[in-house]
């Protein structure tokens, strides 16, 4: 079976308005080179006060804005109502999101974000007709108990829970080891594609052989140029969920490059 790459950027807070639209342009300029079906699937994540600005640059940048989604990176899973500060499904999509990060391993440590909360956000989503990238990861001392697969497979078995088979089909999941996240150490390859091999077993057991083998599994966690190759070259790894090295246009639009060199 095979799966379009997913390259996703994640900004998370950083970035003022003009340099979200600086950045974002470099993006967008890059792809002008290629079609959509040559290009992986490259997602955008930048906060919540810069959507409109890449938005509009989406609009109007004359290609159909065909080649850059634009994700947010949280949401909240009621419609409206007396939520302060926080920012809902329709309205996102309504800002130009079509997919939502959901249980970044920094909401769930320093917003207390749970699994049950994280499969709320997740029906949400696929209800609005949006993809959540859902995120889980283990931290050093799991790792290092010997706990990695048991605590994955908790997370994905919690934010699965009650999708339906095409739900979780077209659902995108993030493996990102948190010893990883911004630290510079990135998860050996052979590693993170047997960890991506076992999640995709665990969406087999709670759905279906078919939305296992349909869902896109990406890695994330000190993605840069030089090791995309080697991570996109595993059987099971899909793509990448990228923080640090997305914020440069240089650096992200050659992790799109190596990606194209490896799959297309
Ligand atoms: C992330 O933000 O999800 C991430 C993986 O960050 P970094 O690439 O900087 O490790």
């Amino acid at each position: 079976m095979s799966r379009k790459p997913i390259i996703a950027g994640n900004w998370k807070m950083n970035l003022l308005q003009d340099e979200a639209k600086a950045l974002f342009e470099g993006i967008e300029k890059f792809t002008r080179d290629f079609t959509a079906p040559q290009l992986p699937t490259i997602v955008i994540a930048p906060v919540f006060t810069s959507l409109n600005v890449v938005h509009t640059i989406k609009c109007n940048c004359g290609c159909g804005g065909d080649k850059v989604a634009i994700a947010a990176q949280n949401c909240h899973w009621e419609n409206s109502g007396a939520y302060t500060g926080e920012v809902s499904v329709e309205m996102l999509k309504d800002a130009g999101c079509s997919y939502i990060i959901i249980g970044h391993s920094e909401r769930r440590q320093y917003f207390s974000e749970t699994d049950e909360m994280i499969n709320k956000k997740a029906k949400a989503i696929l209800a609005g007709g949006l993809i959540p990238i859902i995120c889980c990861g283990e931290t050093l001392e799991q790792r290092e108990a010997g706990v990695t697969d048991q605590h994955i497979a908790t997370q994905i078995r919690a934010a699965l829970k009650g999708l339906s088979e095409e739900e979780v089909a077209k659902s995108v999941i993030a493996y990102e080891p948190i010893w990883a996240i911004g630290t510079g150490k990135t998860c050996d390859s052979k590693e993170a594609n047997r960890v991506i091999a076992m999640i995709r077993n665990v969406v087999k057991e709670v759905s279906s052989e078919k939305a296992g083998d349909a869902i896109r599994i990406l890695y994330g966690g000190s993605v840069k140029p030089a090791t995309i190759e080697e991570q996109m070259s595993q059987s099971d790894i899909d793509g990448a969920l990228v923080g640090g090295a997305s914020l440069k246009a240089d650096s992200f639009n050659e992790i799109i490059a190596n990606t194209m060199k490896v799959r297309a």
